[in-house]
């Protein structure tokens, strides 16, 4: 298993940079778009979740990619809000298929989620070293 493969972006991105590859273990349920992420550069939108944390899967163009925005992700979660407009952060578990329901009124992982999306935001790309 590539835990930690390495992989060149498009020259086009701004977030271009040779960038660790991590597996995701879980993802939610619903789709990106659902969360109002950016679509491919192709302009396909209907993408799905990559297999590696950080980007998406565009069926059109077979590739993983790192969203240009993150949509709800990108501010504060509006957690009420969104699930009044449907938005679920249930979570699935890739692994063992498990379902992890997301409660509004405990916030049981909001924290996590958060902290989570937080790292991704402020993280800065890794320099090219040279491989
Ligand atoms: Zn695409």
């Amino acid at each position: 298993m590539r835990a930690n493969m390495m992989v060149a972006l498009p020259p086009e991105s701004p977030r271009r940079s040779f960038i660790s590859l991590e597996k995701r273990t879980w993802c939610y349920v619903q789709a990106p778009r659902t969360f109002d992420m950016a679509p491919c550069a192709c302009g396909n939108d209907k993408t799905q979740w990559s297999e590696y944390k950080k980007h998406l899967w565009c069926n059109t163009c077979k590739i993983d990619f790192i969203p240009e925005y993150n949509g709800i992700f990108d501010g504060p979660i509006p957690v009420k809000a969104a699930q009044m407009m449907g938005i679920s952060f249930t979570r699935i578990i890739i692994e063992t298929g498990e379902v992890i329901p997301f409660s509004v009124e405990a916030l049981e992982y909001n924290r996590e989620v958060i902290e989570a999306w937080n790292e991704f935001l402020t993280e800065k790309p890794k320099e090219d070293d040279g491989i």
